[in-house]
């Protein structure tokens, strides 16, 4: 019998590990793929919009020697802290099922199950791609997770989107040689893409490196053309890769089984307390970027590591104890 089950080892599965070690629980985190997996999935390139401190968790410093830390730096911080404390992760055991009885948790995987009176979900929303449902979208030249630019040497790639990853990736495939063409939904780069990077890309495009079709989507992806509906009429243009950067979505059905309520808006925002971050189901709590539902840019690691201490205080007054 565990004092606390948390699903999910991302930052901020081991942000609510490291409280709950301080406050003296019995505890386990569980992690479907590898430590900080999302992360491990990101681009290789990839360069975080956060400064180093604003990453931290449990008060141990990230240092690095450039302002923005990279995926290596994060990958190598977030190990030594979680190996350095010692915390008990259970890595590649994927949650399959939570039930209660009795205001006890089963938790199982497929590995084990587990029993525990609080449950802490922080499973991110990385691991499921918004799809575009059009014909094609299942051909093997599709892509929704991008690791590198090198690949796409010479091709003629298709980016869907023009948020931060697509964005990133439209500008790294064409300094790799790629023939890139942007197929954007409104009409203009999107406000949110890094400061840093937004001049870079709308003076590509406006030179004409890069071609962007704004106001326009993507129809049809076949073997070798694409078709595009722009506001000057459908077209079609020779493609070798199509790179779906549409975003990503918590894994609501995961949600729904556990027996959390979401919101009936299109959104799905799962139902909890702001300020203990319990859901509706007593015990049970959420942290990170899961919160947030389809609004995924919402919640980042910056402003929601606070919701370990939130949660662990709300544990300890249960326990009547002063955390
Ligand atoms: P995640 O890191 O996604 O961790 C969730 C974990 O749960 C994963 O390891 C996953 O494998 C695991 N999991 C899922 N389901 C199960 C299951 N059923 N059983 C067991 N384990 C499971 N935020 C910032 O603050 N600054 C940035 O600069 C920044 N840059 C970003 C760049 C990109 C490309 C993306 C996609 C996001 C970025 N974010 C950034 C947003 C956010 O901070 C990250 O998504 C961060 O990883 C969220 O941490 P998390 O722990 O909530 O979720």
């Amino acid at each position: 019998m565990l004092d606390l089950i948390i699903i999910g080892g991302g930052p901020i599965g081991l942000t609510c590990g490291l409280a709950a070690q301080k406050a003296g629980l019995s505890f386990v985190i569980l992690e479907k793929g590898t430590l900080v997996n999302s992360l491990y999935n990101y681009p290789s390139t990839m360069t975080f919009f956060s400064t180093s401190e604003k990453l931290e968790i449990g008060g141990y410093p990230f240092a690095t020697t450039h302002v923005k830390p990279n995926r290596a730096d994060a990958l190598e911080y977030y190990r030594r802290v979680a190996l350095n404390n010692e915390l008990p992760l259970n890595l590649f055991e994927e949650v399959t099922a939570v039930t209660q009885e009795d205001a006890i948790y089963t938790v199982s995987t497929k590995k084990a199950t587990y029993a525990g009176k609080h449950i802490i979900i922080a499973t991110g929303f990385y691991d499921i791609s918004v799809n575009l449902d059009i014909p094609g979208e299942d051909l093997p030249k599709v892509k929704h997770y991008y690791q590198d630019p090198h690949f796409f040497t010479l091709q003629k790639v298709v980016v869907v989107g023009a948020s931060n990853s697509s964005v990133d990736v439209a500008l790294e495939t064409y300094r790799k040689g790629a023939q890139v063409t942007m197929v954007v939904r409104g009409s203009e780069v999107n406000s949110r893409v890094k400061y840093w990077v937004r001049p870079d890309i709308m003076n590509r495009i406006e030179e004409g490196s890069i071609k962007a079709y704004f106001n326009s989507n993507l129809k049809a992806i076949r073997e070798n053309d694409v078709d595009i509906e722009t506001p000057e009429g459908l077209i079609t243009i020779a493609n070798d890769y199509v790179m779906a950067m549409t975003g990503y979505k918590p894994n609501f059905d995961f949600l729904k089984r556990v027996g959390i309520r979401l919101s009936e808006d299109g959104r799905f925002i799962p139902k909890y307390n702001p300020e203990t971050m319990e859901t509706n189901l007593p015990g049970v709590y959420l942290a990170g970027v899961v919160c947030g539902g389809m609004d995924t840019h919402l919640w980042f690691i910056e402003n929601s590591r606070v919701h370990a201490e939130m949660i662990l205080a709300d544990i300890m007054r249960r326990k009547q104890v002063t955390y």
